[in-house]
């Protein structure tokens, strides 16, 4: 038996299933990212899919369109740290509360803002760029097609 006759079960997993775990947008399979969220080493994102070999930065200064993601992900935040830090201690007296709250939590969240806004925009916000089936069952392709 060989490895297509194998992989006839293969089901991909769902959309959202594939964006919380950071695969490729088109195969689902490819890892978008090298290592662990939260770690002592800086963060890298592959060049390409492992899988089906998509590109990632899809043209020159794709990524700069996650930094406007990746600022509503951060003013969200900061509303709901604001308002919880209110709520759960009344407190309107002291600004250095809110400032040191705020400010370590908005770089506890950096990694997890600098991963989900290039998911949401290679998911969610770039046109043209779909979960295609052959891609998730074709065998993963050699260097020598990586062409496309
Ligand atoms: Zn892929």
């Amino acid at each position: 038996m060989n490895k297509m006759e194998s992989n006839n079960q293969y089901k991909p997993m769902s959309e959202f299933s594939a964006a919380v775990q950071c695969k490729c947008p088109r195969c689902r399979r490819g890892k978008l990212f090298d290592g662990p969220m939260y770690g002592f080493k800086s963060q890298t994102m592959h060049k390409r899919c492992s899988h089906c070999h998509l590109v990632y930065e899809r043209e020159p200064g794709y990524f700069y369109v996650a930094m406007f993601v990746s600022y509503a992900f951060n003013v969200a935040e900061l509303v709901i740290l604001g308002v919880g830090t209110y709520l759960l201690t009344g407190n309107l007296e002291n600004p250095w509360l809110y400032l040191i709250v705020l400010f370590s939590g908005a770089i506890l969240l950096a990694p997890f803002n600098y991963r989900y806004s290039r998911v949401v925009l290679m998911y969610w916000l770039s046109p043209g760029l779909r979960f295609s089936r052959e891609m998730a069952e074709a065998p993963p392709r050699r260097d020598e097609d990586a062409l496309i």
